[in-house]
């Protein structure tokens, strides 16, 4: 049995991730820490409550003694870790515990990591101290034996992009929200852990997620549920900032195979080729609902689309992001299953579960 480490996993994409890499690898044993903030839930992770090889920790990546006695329980052989702070609005009102989480925390797990797998019971040091550590496979899939620390990583670290163009893991990073700024100094000091000391890292930037257990204050629920309660649907400025959507298991089946086929020290970009404005994604959802759930007849609206309303735009708003994803497409054989409008279908059903609307 190998026991991995996954942070923040009662939140959206952990919550996603778990059943679907439990399944799909029954060798593996996955200890689950995540201080359930307001972002995660348990009821998120229903579905492997009582999973044999799921192991559920409560608790603060940020806590050092608490981290270390999770490496020093568990023979832990790798770290998946996708706990943070993640909503930028929030990043704007609030930066602080956005630095503490997603810097601090994220040097936590990779220090205790590193000295664990240096200096503990396992010395890997000759391993990781040679003179070009790229020479030694370290794939998990291969049966390399150095274990690995997977960052999950957002594209928003290279700011916004004009009308044309499209981000590559060479774009220089240009944050631009506390947010973003917080993921790509965590990105930063994972480099500096491959580079310095060799340590088998891998790192994943993605586009926008969506999909079924994103929190509600997220766009796409926040317009499914004030849809539904008939309230006004609130849309950023002009709703033309665009993002590239991606359906939350494709970002999960990116994540499986840069864990276990990416270079170390590698940067993927996972991008779903699906640039849409917010104005289009308000349309497209309220459309589904006057589908699936259309409106009582008695009311006075004829569809959802009639409650969407501008809002004052986010300060410092980026206007557009779009990613390529070609290196994880040419070299691990990534492919998105989903488009936007496949995706949006299975996620407006879900949520209309969630909120009883059937
Ligand atoms: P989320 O906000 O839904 O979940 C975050 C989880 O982390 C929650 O369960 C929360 O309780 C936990 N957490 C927060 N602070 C913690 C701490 N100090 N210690 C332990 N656990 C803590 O986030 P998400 O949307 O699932 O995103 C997961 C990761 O993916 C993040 O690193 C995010 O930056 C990245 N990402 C997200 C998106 C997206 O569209 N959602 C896109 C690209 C990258």
């Amino acid at each position: 049995m190998k026991h991995i480490l996954v942070t923040g996993c009662a939140g959206f994409i952990g919550s996603n991730f778990v059943p679907y890499f439990l399944e799909r690898y029954p060798d593996y044993h996955l200890v689950n820490l995540d201080l359930l903030t307001y972002a995660g839930s348990l009821e998120n992770l229903g579905e492997v409550a009582d999973h044999p090889r799921h192991t559920f920790i409560k608790g603060d990546i940020c806590d050092r003694k608490l981290v270390e006695h999770i490496f020093n329980t568990f023979d832990i052989r790798g770290v998946i870790h996708f706990a943070a702070e993640s909503h930028v609005d929030n990043s704007i009102a609030n930066p602080g515990v956005f630095v503490e989480t997603n810097v601090n925390g994220t040097f936590t797990l990779l220090d205790v990591a590193y000295k664990h797998w240096m200096e503990g019971p396992f010395q890997y040091k000759e391993k990781y101290l040679v003179e070009d550590p790229s020479t030694i496979d370290h794939r998990p899939s291969t049966g390399g034996t150095v274990p690995r620390f997977h960052h999950i990583s957002t594209d928003e670290v290279y700011g916004t992009l004009g009308e044309t163009g499209l981000f590559t893991e060479e774009t220089p990073y240009a944050p631009n929200s506390p947010y973003s700024a917080s993921k790509a100094s965590s990105d930063m000091i994972v480099r500096s852990y491959r580079h310095t000391y060799g340590m088998n890292t891998v790192i994943t930037n993605c586009s926008n997620n969506y999909g079924p257990k994103q929190h509600d204050e997220k766009l796409i629920p926040t317009i499914i549920r004030n849809a539904l309660a008939g309230n006004p649907i609130p849309i950023y400025g002009d709703g033309k900032n665009i993002r590239d959507w991606l359906y939350v298991l494709d970002h999960c089946k990116g994540i499986d195979l840069a864990y276990h086929e990416g270079k170390p020290g590698e940067t993927y970009n996972i991008g779903g080729r699906n640039e849409r404005d917010n104005l289009y994604i308000a349309h497209k959802i309220c459309e589904i609902l006057d589908e699936l759930h259309p409106m009582e007849k008695n009311s006075t609206l004829k569809s959802y689309k009639e409650l969407i309303t501008f809002v004052t735009d986010r300060p410092g708003h980026d206007r557009r992001y779009a990613i390529d994803a070609t290196k994880i497409e040419n070299e691990l054989g990534w492919k998105a299953d989903e488009n936007f409008e496949s995706g949006i279908v299975k996620t407006v059903e879900w949520y209309l579960e969630k909120y009883n609307a059937n």
